[in-house]
């Protein structure tokens, strides 16, 4: 069990949404857990990933201003 799982993290862009830590799946089946992070926010979109151990910031995914 994890502590503080109900208090998720907010959002450093938007500041109105909460981060959602997102879970994968490795190549060989392995769990990996809290892989990426996202806003819960839809107009917002901002994301954490973390790859072998480096973090990507904030790279949008389907988002269009208009
Ligand atoms: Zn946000």
């Amino acid at each position: 069990m994890m502590p503080g799982m109900n208090e998720l993290p907010k959002c450093l862009k938007c500041d109105s949404g909460s981060m959602l830590p997102l879970s994968d799946y490795g190549r060989d089946g392995a769990s990996i857990h809290y892989k990426a992070w996202v806003c819960s926010n839809p107009e917002c979109g901002f994301n954490i990933r973390i790859d072998n151990g480096e973090v990507t910031l904030g790279r949008t995914i389907g988002q269009s201003y208009k």
